[in-house]
């Protein structure tokens, strides 16, 4: 394909070509005479004095890459006949026209002509001057339109065959720059889910107790203003348990810390599975003191969480030795109930609250005291 456009680009710069074929001298002068008048010096005219002289001569040509435009041949010749010159000269090169010279007799010879190598027209012999440079003018103009086409047709198939390549370039940089992004953004994802799972974590950290698997006080604090709050707009009770081991610093003194942090862990877990509510909350007060949190829970239900965490830790059976009133950890609960008013400060329950606590110790521990306010 693209040899066939360098010639192309060759035959713009060279002048195209005209071959007359005849095997008369005089014939070929008169003619080559009669062209040049009709052609100027636009194209290069050859003359060949029988059949194997003209194919000798187109093959030189083509060899070196020249465009001939037009062959215009006798037919009556004595090496080959001029059907037979033209035909091989169509397989050589099938762009080139054909005129044929003949005379009425040969009219047979026209139609094979015609049918094989794709004559452009025939001129009668003798020729009419007129008639023949009119033939070779419009054949050689149709000769250049074709070429033009071929060209053009060339020119855009190049073009046709750059935006293609261009097409699949970009095509596959779209592609491979989707793939990219794909992967960054699932890269960004997991980023973002490991940030989110850090910031949870963080915010557990921040509201539960190092020891305990339970809410720390600053919890509390929050939990326990929240809920005030809302009871008070709802107008329902809010009750509060203050939870402490009896005799824990003998506990320690006879097990050892470790023993008593574990035995305190023991006390927290049952303590919050003895809690049925999801508003229900146990906080570390401080220390061994726990504090419950229960919110829209009148002092029959306070009394009710109290009877509860109470059984369950007796059924813990941790053994105290050094306890004064059980063979096993017990605790006392200070208990307070109210309807929370506006303005007041929730301490207020927690003054209650402790005071109960320090009324059920008084009263001889592992027993909780209600205050109703
Ligand atoms: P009671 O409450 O029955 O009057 O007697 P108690 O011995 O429990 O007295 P108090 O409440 O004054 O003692 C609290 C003890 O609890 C002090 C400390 O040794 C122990 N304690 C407080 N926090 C922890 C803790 O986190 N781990 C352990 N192992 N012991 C703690
Ligand atoms: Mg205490
Ligand atoms: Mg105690």
């Amino acid at each position: 394909m693209s040899s066939n456009f360098d010639k192309s680009i060759k035959f713009n710069n060279n002048k195209p070509i005209v071959i007359c074929i005849d095997d008369e001298v005089t014939v070929l002068d008169s003619l080559k005479i009669e062209l040049k008048k009709a052609l100027g010096d636009k194209y290069i005219i050859e003359t060949a004095e029988g059949g194997e002289d003209a194919l000798e001569l187109m093959q030189d040509l083509i060899t070196e890459g020249c465009q001939v435009a037009l062959v215009l041949s006798d037919y009556i010749m004595p090496d080959i006949k001029g059907d037979e010159v033209l035909q091989r000269i169509h397989k050589m090169s099938p762009d080139t026209l054909k005129i044929m010279l003949t005379g009425q007799a040969n009219l047979d010879a026209v139609g094979d002509a015609i049918k094989y190598s794709r004559l452009y027209r025939y001129v009668p012999k003798p020729w009419q001057s007129e008639d023949l440079k009119l033939t070779v003018v419009e054949a050689l103009h149709s000769y250049l339109q074709d070429q033009k086409v071929i060209q053009q047709r060339k020119q855009l198939e190049i073009m046709n065959q750059k935006l293609q390549e261009l097409t699949r370039n970009q095509a596959k940089i779209i592609a491979e720059q989707t793939a990219e992004l794909k992967e960054i953004n699932a890269e960004l994802k997991a980023a973002n889910t490991k940030l989110k799972e850090a910031n949870e974590e963080l915010e557990q950290l921040a509201i539960l107790d190092p020891l305990l698997p339970i809410a720390n006080r600053r919890r509390f604090d929050e939990y326990l203003k929240q809920e005030w709050a809302r009871m008070c707009r709802e107008r329902r009770y809010l009750s509060l348990i203050l939870a402490d081991v009896d005799y824990f610093k003998q506990y320690n003194d006879k097990y050892g810390h470790q023993a008593g942090d574990r035995c305190l862990i023991a006390i927290a877990k049952t303590i919050q599975k003895s809690l049925r509510r999801p508003a229900d909350l146990v906080c570390r007060y401080g220390g061994e003191e726990l504090v419950i949190v229960l919110p829209n829970t009148n002092p029959d239900g306070a009394i009710k969480v109290a009877e509860t965490i109470q059984e369950e830790i007796a059924l813990l059976k941790i053994p105290h030795f050094r306890s004064k009133i059980s063979d096993y950890v017990t605790i006392s609960m200070g208990l307070a109930s109210m309807i929370p008013i506006k303005g007041v400060s929730p301490s207020m329950l927690i003054n209650v609250a402790d005071k109960s606590l320090y009324q059920a110790k008084n009263n001889g521990r592992n027993c909780f005291l209600l205050e109703v306010i």
